[in-house]
């Protein structure tokens, strides 16, 4: 690693993310993200050029618009941050390569939709459908780790022919990833009534799938359903634990019914709760891309 080249590369991870906390504050509002300037979202003053700057100014504004005090969200800083970090987690795991940029490309695209679902339960289509696009177009450039590269390696030897599997391989990912999520979604509406999944995760995981490929889609969707059940269920038992010290207080409940009643209601309380799935699965991406395959040679090992 080049020292100037990394300082250079985590300046420009601090500026796309200044950006894509524009993006994640103005696309699920229909907003332009280009016009007109960013302004103090409760006194609709203009922000300065001075106090537009990656962190810094968020630290020396502490956290306050300049003109009405109005809170700014720690968001900010953290998508900056964690921008930067992804910037320079790449170019550490690809070097000075194509790979740096379509793993940097993700990792914006992923980064966006991750906070946009946990601010407004929404994953919009401005950012999934070129992220699609250009995530089947980025397999042409630089191969998809694949399936069939591990199991007919003379085939990929072959330059062209590895050129056409890998983009084979994003389309199959893409589409594998899509349906997998549709078929959940429809089987969970049928026996909930309710939305679990939407359009949204279908369409991001068809993102992650052209980006990475079958294997690691798979792997992708396995970890963000065990992730994802780990945090419902943490989420009840803690509503649970609180509701029932709760009752017992205030109601004088025994135990054991205080215990029962408020373990009915935490999980009545969950079924109504809409769970961010694409917080999950955009996270687990980013665990994929960066560990996926180590931890799947580990497994087989172990197998
Ligand atoms: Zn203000």
């Amino acid at each position: 690693m080049d020292p100037a080249v990394a300082l250079l590369i985590f300046g420009l991870g601090l500026a796309f993310g200044s950006f894509l906390n524009v993006c994640i504050y103005r696309l699920p509002r229909q907003m332009s993200v280009v016009r007109p300037r960013s302004a103090c979202p409760s006194c609709q003053q203009a922000i300065a050029a001075y106090d537009n700057i990656p962190v810094l100014s968020w630290l020396i504004l502490r956290g306050r618009c300049r003109h009405c005090q109005a809170r700014i969200s720690p968001r900010y800083l953290v998508v900056e941050l964690l921008m930067a970090a992804m910037f320079l987690a790449c170019y550490a795991q690809f070097g000075y390569t194509l790979a740096l940029v379509k793993y940097c490309t993700l990792g914006f695209l992923l980064l966006g939709l991750i906070f946009t679902d946990a601010d407004t339960q929404l994953l919009p289509d401005k950012m999934t459908l070129p992220g699609i696009v250009l995530g089947l177009a980025f397999s042409a450039l630089v191969p998809v780790d694949d399936l069939i590269s591990h199991f007919l390696p003379m085939l990929v030897s072959l330059d062209h022919a590895s050129r056409w599997l890998s983009v084979a391989d994003s389309f199959m990912g893409a589409a594998v990833g899509a349906s997998f999520i549709y078929g959940v979604g429809a089987i969970y509406l049928r026996a909930r009534g309710v939305e679990g999944m939407g359009f949204g995760d279908v369409k991001l995981m068809a993102l992650i799938g052209a980006f990475l490929g079958t294997k690691l889609t798979i792997f992708t969707i396995f970890a963000g359903s065990i992730v994802g059940s780990l945090a419902g269920l943490a989420m009840v038992l803690s509503v649970w634990l609180k509701r029932t010290r709760r009752r017992m207080a205030r109601n004088h409940e025994a135990a054991s019914v205080a215990r029962r009643r408020a373990w009915n209601s935490a999980t009545v309380m969950l079924r109504g709760f809409p769970i961010p799935f694409g917080v999950f699965l955009g996270s687990m991406a980013i665990v994929a891309f960066f560990f996926g395959n180590q931890f799947l040679r580990w497994y087989w090992r172990m197998l």
